[in-house]
């Protein structure tokens, strides 16, 4: 069986405990070796032969996974945060597919629910956006036109920017030219959740100053909104004590 894993965003204890049994019981680990944390390799029991899919194409992948079933080793891809977001899963599964190799898949905390966490943010502010728009600028991977960044800056809606902290200039232009105001707050949060991660709280016309007095250019999500500085925000109706819920009676006005 071949299990795909989220490894959550860096923090060694910050993936599930249905993870972490599959780490401890596989007999190989295919893991994305450029943002996994390594320590989370230290789960596995001993005699695990590890891989490290930075340096692998997707077929040398798929043989090592379709060797290890064959051989009926508990295999693990680990990728990090949640592979659902910019995982390449898709295509490894299609090839599993064609292989009749089955597959599980266990989900993991993406990286933009670990920066929130570090931010202490609520990316949902009732009165202030009520949607997250995840994307990425374009890089040696296309972006379709109609998910252009300025299309999606019109909405002026929070806004996490994953593989783009390198192109910090471009990017600031396009949210502009987007339609967001340029004092609008920014923040760069590199390695949320390692020991190491570092914020930076700018707005969008300083997110490129920003990151190259900081020197980051990878492994950093950009995000964008009021939601980071709301001067106002309305409180939930959920918890409106005169609003009647599927679980509890409004108190009466007096
Ligand atoms: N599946 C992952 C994203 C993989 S794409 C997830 O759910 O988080 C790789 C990009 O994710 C990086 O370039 C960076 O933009 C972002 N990223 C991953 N881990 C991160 C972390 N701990 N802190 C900040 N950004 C991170």
């Amino acid at each position: 069986m071949v299990n795909f894993v989220g490894a959550g965003p860096g923090a060694k204890d910050l993936v599930t405990i249905r993870a972490y049994k599959l780490i401890a019981s596989a007999g190989i680990i295919i893991y994305a070796g450029s943002l996994v944390n390594p320590e989370l390799l230290g789960y596995a029991g001993s005699g695990c032969q590890f891989y490290n899919s930075a340096e692998m194409t997707l077929e040398e992948v798929i043989n090592v996974m379709a060797d290890g079933s064959r051989k009926g080793i508990e295999v693990v891809r680990l990728h990090t945060g949640d592979p659902c977001i910019y995982g390449a899963i898709r295509e490894q599964m299609d090839k599993l597919d064609a292989l009749g190799i089955p597959y599980t898949y266990c989900p993991g905390v993406s990286s933009f629910c670990g920066a929130a966490a570090s931010l202490n943010l609520e990316y949902t502010l009732p009165g202030v956006s009520q949607s997250v728009i995840i994307t990425r600028m374009e890089g040696r991977t296309p972006v379709p036109e109609k998910e252009s960044i300025e299309s999606f800056a019109a909405h002026n809606a929070s806004m996490v920017l994953f593989l783009s902290a390198g192109m910090a200039g471009e990017l600031s232009h396009k949210l502009i030219s987007g339609g967001y105001p340029g004092d609008t707050p920014a923040v760069i949060v590199y390695k949320a959740t390692w020991e190491d991660e570092e914020k930076y709280i700018c707005t969008i016309e300083t997110l490129e100053e920003t990151a190259k007095k900081h020197n980051i250019t990878r492994m950093a999500l950009i995000i964008i909104g009021d939601v980071l500085a709301p001067a106002r925000y309305n409180r939930s109706e959920l918890y409106n004590p005169y609003f009647t819920t599927g679980y509890r009676e409004a108190v009466k006005k007096e």
